[in-house]
């Protein structure tokens, strides 16, 4: 037996042809390797990029005792129950510290960022002195080491800070930048091929002749891809005929990390996409629990691990976010849990769902009157692109449940966030 189906097949309860989502889930994550290259980039373009050292601090950030506020550093000592009078011996501004040392009934003006004088513990806010005739009055009420930001409060020297496996966020990108370093070890990316198979698509730029359809899913493919941040090649429109398909199978192979496929792996489908699946590599043939999206191939051509989606359009896009678009980030590196956040929500209205699979139907989520309610958008047949574009998240319908009342709490995955 060979690799793939051998991790699979050790899978408790697996049934490739009754197959539960989470089942299916777990069957391709066993499956994964990560890619192991790397390379280093400028800061800035490592947005998104899966970090691939140990950040440490090489330095306190902030460096020293630095003031929060505009005010006076004063020493809280001094201070009494009463208002107090110092007297103003100097100014430190931020990049501009103050170089004396405050002794007994003084003070310093202050900015924010300014390194906080020797001899001064706290910072009295400008907005509650008093000036008079050049005297600081400082009114009562003052907190020890108020308005201070300490050295290394926000990243100490030696304290790791960043990890291995994390997607750089903007904030990644300044923190690092706070630290003086311009440039990081990111994974490569992972190099995605696909291509559409079936004898009925037609590509933009031609005629439709009777019974073809416009290939659509090579475009919402390049969308969810392009939100991955993975690096692709689009093969266009590939017949059911076995040279071609041999072809643009063998080509994607040899240089992508996975092949994305759509079509042609129904139950009984009598052409060319699943035997030359079986005939090039490992190919293990699903019938999932779900609806839309029944029918998936998972396997391995070489080194590319290899999922042939469902053809139609709406089922394409469900596969995609279930199982492969956490396979790719798995695939890149990405370090910790990545499936899609799911939220609760109240059914707005009733929801047909048979038990026995799980049911990903296309809805509108919005807030009212305080509660985030969701509702279907329409017609949910699988073939209803309309659906998709019309939606901003899914309603997740768990495997055992059955119809939905109004009212009742379901749960949704927002589209917003779901690279
Ligand atoms: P299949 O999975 O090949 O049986 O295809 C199921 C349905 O999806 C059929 O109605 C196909 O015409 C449609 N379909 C397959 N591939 C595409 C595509 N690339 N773009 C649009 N529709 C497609
Ligand atoms: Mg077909």
């Amino acid at each position: 037996m060979n690799r793939i189906v051998q991790i699979v097949h050790a899978i408790e309860g697996y049934d490739p042809d009754a197959l539960p989502v989470d089942k299916a889930r777990a069957a391709i994550r066993a499956c994964l390797t990560p890619v192991t290259a790397t390379e280093r980039v400028p800061v800035r373009e490592a947005l998104g990029r899966v970090l691939a050292q140990d950040i440490v601090p090489g330095i306190d950030v902030p460096g020293h005792d630095n003031t929060a506020m505009d005010g006076y550093a004063v020493r809280f000592a001094d201070l009494q129950a009463e208002a107090t009078v110092l007297q103003e011996v100097g100014a430190a501004l931020a990049g501009k510290a103050f170089t004396g040392t405050v002794g007994p009934g003084q003070c310093v003006r202050v900015t924010t960022g300014a390194v906080m004088p020797a001899g001064t513990d706290t910072v009295v806010v400008q907005e509650v002195v008093k000036i008079v005739e050049g005297k600081i009055t400082i009114p009562p009420g003052q907190k020890a080491k108020q308005n201070v930001r300490y050295a290394g409060e926000d990243l100490k020297k030696g304290v790791p800070v960043l990890r291995p496996g994390r997607a750089l966020s903007p904030a990644d990108l300044g923190l690092v930048a706070s630290l003086g370093i311009g440039e990081l070890e990111v994974r490569r990316r992972v190099r995605v091929a696909f291509f559409s198979t079936g004898d009925e698509l037609a590509s933009i730029g031609t005629a439709l002749k009777a019974g073809e359809v416009y290939d659509s899913n090579r475009y919402t493919l390049h969308g969810m891809l392009a939100r991955l941040g993975v690096e692709i090649r689009d093969l266009g429109v590939v017949r059911d005929d076995p040279a071609q398909l041999e072809a643009a199978f063998r080509d994607a192979a040899a240089n992508a990390d996975a092949i994305l496929t759509t079509g042609g792996v129904s139950v009984g489908e009598a052409d060319f996409v699943k035997p030359m699946m079986a005939k090039l590599g490992e190919a293990l043939f699903w019938r999932i629990a779900m609806r839309p999206g029944r029918p998936m191939a998972f396997g391995r051509i070489g080194n590319a691990f290899l999922f042939g989606l469902p053809g139609n359009p709406v089922a394409v896009m469900v596969t995609f976010y279930q199982f492969v678009r956490e396979a790719l980030l798995v695939l890149g590196g990405r370090a910790g849990d990545c499936a899609p956040l799911l939220l609760e929500a109240t059914a707005a209205e009733p929801l047909r769902k048979v038990a026995g699979r799980t049911e990903f139907q296309r809805g509108v989520l919005c807030r009212e009157d305080g509660v985030l309610k969701v509702r279907i958008t329409g017609q949910q047949g699988s073939g209803v692109l309309r659906s998709m574009s019309e939606a901003n998240c899914f309603i997740v319908l768990e495997h055992a449940r059955g119809r939905v009342l109004a009212g009742e709490s379901v749960q949704v995955q927002p589209f917003e966030g779901l690279v």
